[in-house]
């Protein structure tokens, strides 16, 4: 961390003159891009380029907010009060899921009334078949099933338990496979404290390690909607210590910004990134305030009626914004 602050809500640091490098522009000078602000600032800055400067006064981007239950609740006597909790969210003007465990999937998964997707938080990438404790896209797909979640830290390698980390190559594959069936996915990614504690060069290099397998699949991608990034830096999953707007916005501008170069700006500009770690009805109005923040991935909170609060929060922050 520069400085060794900007952890906690409202107090953002920023380093005096920082930039990004583009080693990829296209006229050979290195852009340089001012690492907090919005992408939308940046194009807007850049000029016409080839076309690519959206000029719609909005993002466009749809909200999108997604609730992870991880392996709660203990008892599915306690599911009826989860559901009502995602049935409680307006999602008039914010796409809602949830990720149920996988042993609730099948009891919760028709009891969305208001449009919410039920969105699994993992699948394998070889169909049905002999695959002992798997869950297939292709049994998704057959239940109706629109979107999955991959790549959570805690299958990357977090989770506290001997269990092999999934690669960046796995969940290239298993992203081509969600695809290739029909659904969407959650594709997460996100930093370690010791990562973050050696400052954004280092998380921008993290991030970008943590996509690379996957720009092949991106570049193919014609809908841009079909993948959600969800940034969620590790140090902030189940802590209370929430990324700072700066520094979540400093992150997905970044994010946005290296999907620019390396996939195409239509993309960049298109493709919805969620920011997670201990999001909340009290912080998510002022991350959703942050140009380059679609949305939340919840993890704790998504278990309490405030739920529908973030929900709210981001529809309205994105209904008013001008950027
Ligand atoms: C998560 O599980 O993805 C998460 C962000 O958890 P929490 O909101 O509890 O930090």
């Amino acid at each position: 961390m520069h400085g060794g602050k900007g952890f906690g809500g409202g107090e953002a640091t920023r380093d005096p003159a920082p930039t990004y490098i583009n080693p990829n522009d296209p006229k050979g000078k290195q852009q340089a891009i001012h690492k907090a602000e919005s992408f939308a600032e940046y194009l807007a800055k850049r000029g016409g380029g080839g076309g690519a400067m959206p000029s719609r006064p909005t993002s466009g981007r749809r909200p999108i907010v997604g609730g992870n239950w991880k392996c709660n609740p203990a008892s599915p006597y306690d599911l009826p009060a989860l559901v009502a909790n995602i049935n409680a969210c307006d999602t008039s003007s914010c796409d809602v899921y949830v990720c149920p465990s996988p042993l609730h999937v099948g009891i919760v998964y028709q009891s969305f009334n208001n449009g919410a997707y039920v969105a699994p938080q993992n699948c394998n990438f070889k169909g049905c078949g002999a695959f002992t404790g798997e869950m297939a896209v292709d049994q998704m797909e057959a239940m109706g099933i629109k979107w999955c979640l991959i790549g959570h830290s805690e299958r990357r390698g977090e989770f506290g338990l001997p269990t092999p980390a999934e690669s960046n190559a796995l969940l290239a594959t298993k992203l081509a496979y969600i695809l290739d069936k029909g659904l969407n996915c959650i594709f997460c990614i996100g930093e370690p404290l010791p990562i973050r504690e050696n400052g954004i060069d280092a998380v921008m290099a993290e991030c970008r390690a943590q996509l690379n397998e996957i720009l092949p699949i991106l570049r193919g991608l014609s809908d841009h909607s079909r993948v959600v990034i969800a940034y969620e830096p590790v140090w902030a999953i189940g802590t209370g210590v929430t990324a700072s707007p700066m520094q979540a916005q400093e992150t997905h501008a970044g994010i946005r910004q290296y999907l620019a170069s390396a996939v195409s700006p239509q993309l960049a500009a298109n493709i919805r990134i969620q920011y997670g770690g201990s999001a909340n009805a009290a912080n998510a109005p002022e991350l959703s305030a942050q140009p380059d923040i679609d949305g939340f991935l919840v993890g704790g909170a998504s278990l309490k009626p405030e739920f529908a609060q973030i929900v709210a929060a981001i529809a309205a922050a994105k209904a008013s914004a001008r950027f």
